[in-house]
């Protein structure tokens, strides 16, 4: 055997170990998407599309949420990302600013973002909800259906080379309703292509911070995965 067929074989052992040690899953069931705005090459054409997306946004009264908005939270960070963060829906701070994760949560995403060796404004951040629930209560069913095609939008836009999903109403928006993020944290999903990966949310590891060495455990994964697509 040649040098360079041990070497192609040793690279296929390798490529097929790394296969083993991170099991890809199937997200088991798309919801259906909107009709995506057509994809956007990157650069000027990707920021015009948001910036299209954005005003339908501010535009939308298709749940109840836009009467009690200040400002509707569309994303934050470089649309040409290959990370992008999904959370679950803008706060007080958030709806006051209009911008996601600007609280204590957003502090400490912005900290996890840094550790992982990336700066913030490197990565593109979003929720599932554009519109804050009043109280910060938990989004309603029905307004993650009305408001999650904005999101695929976002997402058929940036087209990320890695999605981490942040806590359990960002799971469920896209895994589907039956996971727990607990189950399914650090797992590797597939959502059109593009792995996913779920962790907890900065604000559940606010509360819980013995949960941190988990999620950066998650964090690690993600940032294995961005090396491994280059
Ligand atoms: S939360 Fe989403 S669906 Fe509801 S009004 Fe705001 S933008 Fe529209």
């Amino acid at each position: 055997m040649s040098d360079d067929v041990r070497r192609i074989a040793r690279g296929l052992k390798r490529y097929a170990e790394g296969l083993r040690a991170i099991e890809v899953r199937r997200v088991p069931r798309h919801r259906q998407a909107s009709p995506p705005l057509p994809r956007a090459p990157a650069g000027g054409a990707k920021r015009d599309a948001l910036a299209a997306l954005v005003k339908q946004v501010e535009a939308c009264q298709a749940c109840s949420l836009y009467r009690t908005r200040t400002h509707a939270v569309v994303s934050d960070g470089d649309p040409d990302a290959k990370l992008v963060f999904i959370g679950e829906a803008p706060g007080r701070d958030e709806d006051l600013q209009g911008k996601p994760f600007v609280g204590a949560a957003g502090q400490l995403l912005t900290k996890m973002i840094e550790a992982m060796g990336f700066a913030r404004q490197g990565v593109y951040i979003c929720n599932v909800l554009k519109d804050r629930p009043p109280g910060n209560r938990l989004p309603e069913p029905d307004e993650i259906e009305a408001c999650l095609p904005f999101l695929e939008q976002q997402l058929a836009i940036v087209q990320p080379k890695v999605i981490c999903l942040l806590g359990s109403v960002a799971a469920k928006a896209i895994l589907g309703p039956h996971v727990a993020i607990t189950k399914v944290r650090g797992q590797v999903w597939d959502y059109h292509g593009t792995p996913v990966v779920p962790t907890f949310h900065p604000a559940y590891l606010l509360r819980n911070p013995p949960a941190k060495k988990f999620a950066w455990v998650d964090l690690k994964k993600v940032k294995q995965l961005l090396e491994d697509r280059g």
